[in-house]
This record gives C-alpha cells, structure tokens and sequence, in this order.
C-alpha cells in the first residue's frame, strides 16, 4: 500500500476535482504522493450510470496524477454520521499514511458534504488511536485543511493553481457524463451554473486577490505560523 503525502475525502466522484484538484495537481508535479478518497459513487445522481461514474473517476484521477484512489461505496444522498463509516475511513487512513489530508468545510447545503467532513475528522483521530478495532499501525494526519464550493470569503489562505488550472479543468471534463451535455451540466449545481465557468470565475477572483492568474482557497482551524513575515507573499500597498 501506497504512503501518501496528501488524501482528499470527498462525498461524490468529481467534488475532489472541482474543489481541491489544483493543489492534488501541483503537488503531483513535485513528484508528492496524491491521493482520493470518494464515499459515494455517485449512483443519486440524474445523469450518467454508476459504471460510467467509475471509470470517469479512474480517468479523472490518472489525469491528476494521483497515486491512490478508492471508493468506499456509501449509499449518496444518504451518507451516515456512524461509527461503521468513521471506522472504513480510519482503515484508510492507517493503510495510506497521509500527512495532509484535505476535508469538506465544516458548514455545507449538502447532508453528504456534512457526514463527510465529520466522518473525515473523527477518523483522522480514531486511526491514531493504538487500541481501535483497525489494521495496521496507528496514524494521525498531522495536518487538516478544509474546502468548499461556495464559500469565498473569510478563508485562511491561497494557492496558486496557475499552472494547474488547464489540468484540473480536463479532470473534470473526464466526468463526461455529467458535463459533456451544456445543458445537462448545468442541473449538476444550482440551476443553469455550468461547472466550468463556475470554476474559471472563482478561481480568476481568487487569483486576482492574490496577483496570481488562478487560485484555490483553503480553511484551517489553528494560526498560522510565519518565520519570516518580511519574506511573506503579495505586498500590502
Ligand atoms: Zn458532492
């Protein structure tokens, strides 16, 4: 089994690639382990059948550059805050090793989003824990980042996907059940929002703030800590 640097959980095939896909690609780039975790397959969903939501993930996740991916087949739309879940989570966790792992905000329209970012955390803790009922050694990421699809405001800092916006794009067209058909894939989100220029109008705005071409946000629950604050990046004037 692979030991990952990173492994984002997500509730639905394609939320990890339109949400945190750049930084899972610009770590790649840096020869960095990448990993995806999906608890559902997606089989909800008004378009496209579950065998084609499989392999467009297999597809999607080679064109990230991904080292690991899995599914652990929770029923979507109805993905339960359990113990059982914590537990699968947590198997993963042990079995990949990641030091970062990357989670839904903790606010969400989405009941699967929510179970997901508080399965995600609760098992970050009990795979460290020595005496739980799971294979393998204990292990606890070290760190946890958040993403969202709809927030843009108050979050803790940038990256920049500039040189990655073109790939996680493709990543997504690989989902063509969902987003080959216009008008289709603008009853993925809410009405009439096309996921591309979803992603092209967020990610320009917050490069924008940041003097880059394209960048992801991410949240955090500590400080940050700077050694260097003379060195830090975008100039206050
Ligand atoms: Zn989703």
């Amino acid at each position: 089994m692979v030991n990952l640097d990173a492994l984002a959980i997500a509730a639905h095939p394609d939320d990890i690639e339109i949400t945190c896909g750049g930084l899972l690609i610009n770590m790649a780039k840096q020869n960095r382990k990448t990993g995806a975790l999906d608890l559902t397959r997606g089989e909800m969903g008004t378009f496209g059948t579950q065998a084609d939501r499989d392999s467009e993930a297999i597809a999607a996740g080679e064109m990230m550059g991904l080292a690991y991916r899995n599914n652990l087949s929770m029923a979507d739309s109805a993905v339960a805050y359990n113990q059982d879940n914590k537990f699968k989570i947590a198997q993963v966790i042990r079995d990949t090793k990641p030091e970062l792992v990357i989670l839904p905000h903790w606010e969400q329209r989405h009941p699967d989003h929510l179970a997901c970012t508080k399965l995600g955390y609760d098992a970050c803790f009990l795979a460290g824990l020595k005496k739980v009922d799971l294979e393998g050694d204990p292990h606890r990421p070290r760190k946890i980042i958040y993403i969202s699809y709809s927030r843009t405001a108050d979050f803790s800092f940038l990256v920049n996907i500039s040189d990655s916006f073109k790939q996680k794009c493709d990543a997504v067209s690989a989902y063509g059940s969902q987003f080959d058909n216009p008008e289709n894939a603008k009853r993925i989100f809410q009405p009439g929002l096309d996921v591309f220029e979803y992603m092209e109008t967020k990610a320009k705005f917050l490069g924008q703030l940041a003097g880059v071409q394209y960048a992801e946000s991410y949240f955090i629950k500590e400080s940050i800590l700077i050694d260097d604050p003379q060195n830090m990046p975008i100039a206050s004037i």
